[in-house]
């Protein structure tokens, strides 16, 4: 069997990534030999994790969420007896930001449409951005009147968006030194077992 058009699709947009060099981070990527971090996981998930941009291991290795927050990542979906090869790991900006500073809006408007596009490819059942930037990103695109709150208010809601169900969490990071957090997001994350 050959492989599928979804693959395919995706590979293309790593492929476009790559050569992006028109990219805001794309300087900094080369200069540093990063590579972009364009998402990994099962092609047919019904759930894709959306998180905000690669720090430095992921730069190093092109890899979503495999340093610190990562392993916070792992324990969630743990948590839900999920792997990770039975979801799909992104980020909305896919090159790392100067110094791990936060994204800016002109990256954020860069990367988003390839986000979108995989959005499109995948067409999973549930998007759970994790952490207020893709959080903001996500509500946007799908016009949500919820878009404008804050995380804070939003964490662990699920919200609908035609046959698509967006469940925001809190950033895994956020919950590395916060144990309330942490607990937070745990609860937070039996709200997907409704849709495995
Ligand atoms: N934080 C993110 O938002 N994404 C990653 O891939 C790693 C850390």
């Amino acid at each position: 069997m050959g492989i599928s058009k979804t693959t395919e699709q995706l590979r293309q947009i790593k492929e476009e990534l790559l050569a992006a060099t028109d990219a805001p981070l794309y300087k900094y990527r080369n200069e540093n030999n990063y590579f972009p971090v364009i998402g990994e996981g099962s092609h047919t998930a019904r759930i894709v994790f959306v998180g905000e941009a690669p720090g430095k291991n992921e730069a190093l290795t092109g890899r979503p969420f495999c340093g610190a927050s990562g392993k916070v990542l792992d324990e969630l979906l743990r948590s839900i007896n999920l792997s990770r090869d039975e979801v799909y790991i992104t980020n909305i900006v896919k090159d790392r930001p100067v110094g791990n500073r936060d994204p800016r809006p002109e990256e954020i408007a860069y990367y988003g449409p390839f986000l979108e596009r995989q959005l499109r490819i995948l067409q999973p059942k549930v998007i759970a951005p994790l952490g207020r930037f893709s959080m903001d990103y996500i509500l946007s695109l799908y016009s949500m009147p919820e878009r404008g709150k804050s995380i804070s208010e939003l964490h662990g809601k699920v919200l609908r968006a035609g046959e698509t169900v967006i469940v925001p969490l809190y950033h895994p990071a956020a919950s590395i030194y916060n144990r309330s957090l942490r607990e937070t997001l745990i609860r937070d994350m039996q709200q997907l077992t409704i849709f495995l």
